[in-house]
C-alpha cells in the first residue's frame, strides 16, 4: 500500500502550520505543490523532494503525486490554507478510484478566513459564509445567488479569490450585489499577504469597499447587521452582554 497525505500548510509563515501538517512533512520523501507554495517550504524541509507544477494544472499534480507514491515514496500533496477549502484535497479523493493501492490522508490547516480573520480580530464571530468570486469553475450566476442570499442571510462573508488580472472588476460586481440587501455602512476589512511578506489590513465601509482594488492575495471579510470597529479591529459579537454597555 502507498501513501499520500494532502496536507493544508496554513497561510504562509511556518509558525502558522500545524503541529501535524509539519511533522507530517517531516516524515515524508517527496513534497508536491504549487510552485510558489513549494518555494516557501523548501527552506523549512531541505532535504526533501520538491515537485511542482503551475497553477490550473491541478489534474497533472494530482497525477505527479500519485505516481510518486507508487513508487513507493511516501508522498505529501500541499495546498494553502486548508486543503479542503478551495483546495485540492476533492480532487485527489476523485482520482483515488484509479489508484486503490494508494492511502490517502488529508492534514487539515489554518484557512485563510481563519488566518485573515485574526489579523483583523474577531470578523467571524458569528455565522458566515465562504464566498469564492472565482468564475473558473462556477458560473458567475450561481456566485451573483450566492452572494445574494447570503447577504439576506445577514450572514458575514468571507470572500476567496476576489480578484485577478483577468477578473479586476469581480470585487466591485460582487459589492453591487451584496449592496442590494445590505447598508453601505456596513463594516468590511481586507487582508493581503495574510502571513506572509507584505502583510497588509484594513477596515473600512462597504461603501468603500466597492472602489478597493483587490488581487489573488487578498481575502475580504463583509460584517453582518452588528459587526463594528472597536479601535482598530473588526469585530462581529457573539452576543454577549458586556455590564456597563
Ligand atoms: N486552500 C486555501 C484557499 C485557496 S483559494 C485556504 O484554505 O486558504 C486562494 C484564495 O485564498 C486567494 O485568492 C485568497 O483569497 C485566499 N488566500 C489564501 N492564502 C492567502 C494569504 N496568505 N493571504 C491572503 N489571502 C489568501
Amino acid at each position: 500500500m502507498s501513501k499520500i497525505y494532502v496536507v493544508g500548510i496554513g497561510p504562509g509563515a511556518y509558525e502558522q502550520m500545524t503541529v501535524k501538517a509539519a511533522e507530517t512533512l517531516g516524515q515524508c520523501e517527496v513534497i508536491v505543490g504549487y510552485t510558489v507554495y513549494v518555494e516557501l517550504l523548501r527552506a523549512h524541509f531541505p532535504d526533501k523532494e520538491f515537485l511542482s507544477t503551475p497553477m490550473r494544472r491541478e489534474a497533472d499534480r494530482c497525477r505527479m503525486a500519485f505516481e510518486e507514491a507508487q513508487k513507493g515514496k511516501v508522498t505529501a500533496m500541499v495546498c494553502s490554507g486548508d486543503a479542503g477549502i478551495y483546495g485540492m484535497a476533492g480532487l485527489m479523493l476523485e482520482l483515488s478510484g484509479n489508484y486503490p493501492e494508494t492511502e490517502i490522508e488529508v492534514v487539515p490547516g489554518v484557512t485563510a478566513a481563519l488566518g485573515g480573520g485574526a489579523v483583523l480580530g474577531a470578523p467571524l464571530g458569528h455565522d458566515c459564509a465562504l464566498i469564492s468570486l472565482s468564475d473558473l469553475l462556477t458560473p458567475w450566476e450561481t456566485i451573483e445567488k450566492r452572494l445574494r442570499l447570503a447577504a439576506e442571510a445577514d450572514l458575514v462573508i468571507c470572500l476567496y479569490n476576489p480578484s485577478s488580472r483577468k477578473r479586476k472588476d469581480y470585487l466591485k460586481k460582487a459589492c453591487q450585489v451584496l449592496l442590494s440587501e445590505k447598508s453601505p455602512d456596513t463594516v468590511c476589512g481586507l487582508v493581503k499577504n495574510i502571513a506572509r511578506n507584505g502583510e497588509e489590513t484594513r477596515v473600512m465601509t462597504l461603501r468603500e469597499l466597492t472602489e478597493t482594488p483587490a488581487d489573488m492575495f487578498v481575502t475580504v471579510f463583509i460584517g453582518n447587521r452588528e459587526t463594528k470597529r472597536v479601535g482598530k479591529w473588526m469585530v462581529t459579537p457573539r452576543g454577549y452582554r458586556i455590564s456597563g454597555d
